[in-house]
């Protein structure tokens, strides 16, 4: 097989381009053209990637990974049960949960625990989602659409259960659309007091 060779000649410079001069005015001809059109031109001839953030913002692609929110059941009450898997999965371990009993009263006493607390360090966060992954309850989730808004204040970014209850998801709502079934109702699967489970 042979390998053919193709030859580049080196492309010569003129003595305007070897002056430099010239080529220096024509470029900062071209950043001042830019210039006055992206700043007193019209706005639909504008070229300018700047975004006015926080005026203006991109629009995040639809499974960006938003600060954390804790899901609600519709008594307002955590979907979350105190399992630890999310804090378990977590890699950064910047979530801290302490799990607690119902009332005896209620029926989920004896069967399901609740967070006292649950404090997720978001600055501490990579964004993995791994906690997301590994919630059972789809108590857990990122899609609140939104970035950790910033501060200096280290104690800003300790996000406690009742800041992570307040945020909604995209859709505006604090709930999920899978479904819950509470120990008591028909549908709850398996779990019945009454059969001494
Ligand atoms: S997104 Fe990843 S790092 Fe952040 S809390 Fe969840 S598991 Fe931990
Ligand atoms: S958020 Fe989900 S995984 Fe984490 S403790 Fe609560 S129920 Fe378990």
């Amino acid at each position: 097989m042979t390998v053919g060779v193709k030859v580049i000649t080196k492309p010569k410079r003129t003595l305007a381009e070897q002056v430099y001069v010239p080529e220096i005015a024509k470029g900062l001809g071209q950043t001042m053209k830019r210039f006055f059109k992206n700043t007193l031109g019209p706005d639909e001839e504008k070229e300018i990637a700047t975004v006015r953030y926080p005026e203006e913002k991109r629009e995040y692609p639809a499974r960006f990974r938003g600060i954390h929110r804790l899901t609600q059941r519709s008594d307002g009450s955590p979907r979350c049960v105190a399992c630890l898997c999310c804090s378990t999965a977590c890699p950064a371990q910047c979530i801290h949960i302490e799990p607690a009993e119902y009332e005896p009263e209620d029926p989920r006493y004896g069967y399901e625990r609740f967070p006292a607390r649950f404090v997720i360090d978001e600055l501490r966060c990579i964004y993995c989602g791994y906690c997301v992954e590994a919630c059972p309850c789809d108590a857990i989730r990122m899609d609140t659409g939104m970035h950790m808004p910033p501060s200096t204040e280290r104690h800003h970014f300790m996000y406690e259960k009742e800041t992570l209850l307040e945020l909604p998801g995209r859709d505006g709502t604090y709930l999920t659309a899978n479904p819950r079934h509470e120990p008591g109702d028909a549908t709850h699967p398996g779990v019945d007091r009454l059969k001494g489970h």
